[in-house]
């Protein structure tokens, strides 16, 4: 391209923030169930109930499956399954005091089915998202239609909101996932991966376009995020999300031979680790990324002017996300929640974050197909 010509069309600008957002969306399971990413409860019946030969045949799958058949009663023809915090739980307990169960399951052998069960979470999620996603296609729409001052702390794993944004990726602007990722290091053996645009150093752009950064806060991490314990880094793949449920390894795919490969570390080879937090009754919160992802969410209830909560039931196992929304968010501000069943308990445990919330008992399609709902947001 000539250089004259290049410089008229494009320009190079620096993504800024406002001082306050206009909305915080908090998403939870509920805001992705509509596009087919299962429920938290349906996880476990969906491992154990043995429908999947996928999981049943594998290395992983088998061991999963042994563990909590020894250590849970459980009852297939009852429908009649342990939850998934118990079993986490469960595992936390030991290897976070240090136990071991029995000379099988040392504390290094719990870790490993730990590691384990996360990845047939990761399977079980991942499998429906290469299907269509109206539910966060229509949100990205009506959303920008009101304001694009906005972040978006989620719950969710998958990575369909994020799919959802290609249209507007440049033209309107740029997903800041707020944590540094190995992808925006210009070196060698990084540079395959230099794809993703670093929202934190000036971008180019056409002249005609004045792109904002969005902030999406995965707390619990995602399903395309791999992490790397040798150099404490994580590897951004948008669109590689397989495990080999026989290797436990990553799998990517080359473009456009679709060959499959394992992935491993480009720095130094190790093999990469789930970047997700499992629901747990045992809470603790020591994965740095995730760590640093809870401050800068923090940071952003402390300037949000309205919350709006979707799909999000407050589980049990959720503590930290209580601690992190009473300490953070401004008394004075509005907060809707909107959610397909309201009842008292739901009602209860959001009084306890405040009193003064609106309720609106309606899906999220519903709420993005209706422009009075924002409306009322911004009146
Ligand atoms: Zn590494």
């Amino acid at each position: 391209m000539d250089k004259a010509f290049f410089i008229n069309i494009m320009k190079e600008i620096f993504l800024k923030y406002p001082a306050e957002r206009d909305i915080v969306f908090i998403l939870g399971a509920g805001a992705s169930h509509p596009d087919g990413v299962p429920l938290k409860k349906d996880i476990l019946p969906y491992i154990l109930s043995g429908k999947n030969s996928e999981i049943t045949d594998s290395v992983i799958g088998k061991e999963v499956i042994q563990f909590i058949t020894e250590n849970f009663d459980f009852d297939i023809s009852l429908e009649n399954y342990p939850n998934l915090e118990a079993v986490f739980g469960y595992l936390d307990y030991f290897i976070y005091n240090n136990q071991s169960l029995s000379s099988y399951y040392s504390q290094t052998k719990l870790q490993i089915i730990r590691e384990y069960l996360i990845k047939l979470v990761h399977h079980a999620v991942n499998l429906h998202t290469d299907k269509e996603h109206t539910a966060y296609h229509n949100f990205w729409k009506r959303v920008l239609y009101h304001t694009r001052n906005f972040s978006i702390i989620t719950l969710n794993y998958d990575t369909l909101l994020e799919q959802a944004f290609e249209e507007y990726f440049k033209t309107t602007g740029f997903i800041d996932y707020s944590i540094p990722l190995m992808n925006y290091e210009k070196t060698d053996v990084l540079k395959n991966f230099n794809f993703w645009v670093n929202p934190n150093q000036p971008v180019i752009v056409e002249h005609e376009v004045d792109p904002v950064p969005f902030k999406i806060l995965k707390l619990h991490g995602s399903l395309n995020w791999k992490y790397c314990n040798c150099c404490n880094q994580t590897l951004l793949t948008p669109w590689d999300r397989h495990i080999d449920l026989n290797k436990g390894k990553f799998l990517g795919y080359t473009y456009p031979e679709n060959e499959r490969y394992e992935y491993s570390c480009p720095i130094d080879n190790t093999d990469f680790q789930t970047l997700i937090q499992p629901p747990s009754y045992t809470k603790v919160m020591d994965q740095p990324v995730l760590t640093q992802l809870f401050s800068e969410a923090a940071r952003e209830l402390r300037v949000a002017r309205h919350l709006v909560f979707i799909g999000y039931s407050f589980s049990s196992s959720d503590v930290h996300i209580k601690a992190l929304l009473k300490k953070n968010y401004k008394k004075e501000i509005n907060i809707t929640v909107v959610n397909n069943r309201i009842n008292k308990k739901l009602k209860s445990k959001y009084a306890a974050i405040s009193k003064e919330i609106k309720f609106l008992e309606i899906t999220m399609e519903e709420f993005i197909s209706d422009n009075r709902y924002f409306n009322d947001i911004f009146n």
